[in-house]
């Protein structure tokens, strides 16, 4: 247990140590979808937590956006190709499956760029590189946010 200072609040942050256990690269397979491959990785090394970057290119993508007024997601989408300028994230159970929480910076043929909570994109070229933990980690739902955020 920590304790930071928010405002005048002391906020109790839940954190944990994690152990890692094996690391991985990965080509994503061309025409396939960007988070279900990286969901298909972790699913074939019996990964139950890890943490990713990836990079590449996609031929379409839908992001979103959640409103924190709302507690909604707003999708933002793309119809052409972009490049993965950056791509993070981690997997962990929720809902019994495997999910890879997924943000990403795409750039068009300008460098203009549009980022955000990535739902779909269509692989054209992808690697990503993925480090396994030992403890498997699992999302519910917080009533606060409206999110489903680790336990
Ligand atoms: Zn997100």
């Amino acid at each position: 247990m920590t304790f930071f200072t928010l405002r005048t609040l002391y906020v109790c942050m839940d954190y944990r140590a994690v152990e890692t256990t094996d690391e991985y690269v990965a080509r994503l397979e061309t025409g396939s979808d960007w988070r279900a491959e990286i969901e298909a990785l972790a699913a074939d090394v019996d990964a139950g937590a890890a943490w990713f970057t990836a990079l590449g290119a996609v031929q379409d993508a839908e992001l979103a956006f959640y409103d924190q007024d709302d507690l909604e997601y707003y999708s933002i989408d793309a119809d052409e190709p972009l490049e993965v300028a950056s791509c993070v994230g981690n997997v962990s159970w929720l809902n019994g499956d495997r999910f890879a929480h997924t943000h990403v910076v795409l750039s068009d043929a300008d460098g203009e760029t549009i980022s955000g909570h990535l739902n779909e994109a269509t692989v054209w070229a992808g690697e990503v590189y993925m480090r396994v933990f030992e403890n498997d980690l699992e999302r519910e739902h917080d009533e606060t946010t409206d999110l489903d955020l680790w336990l």
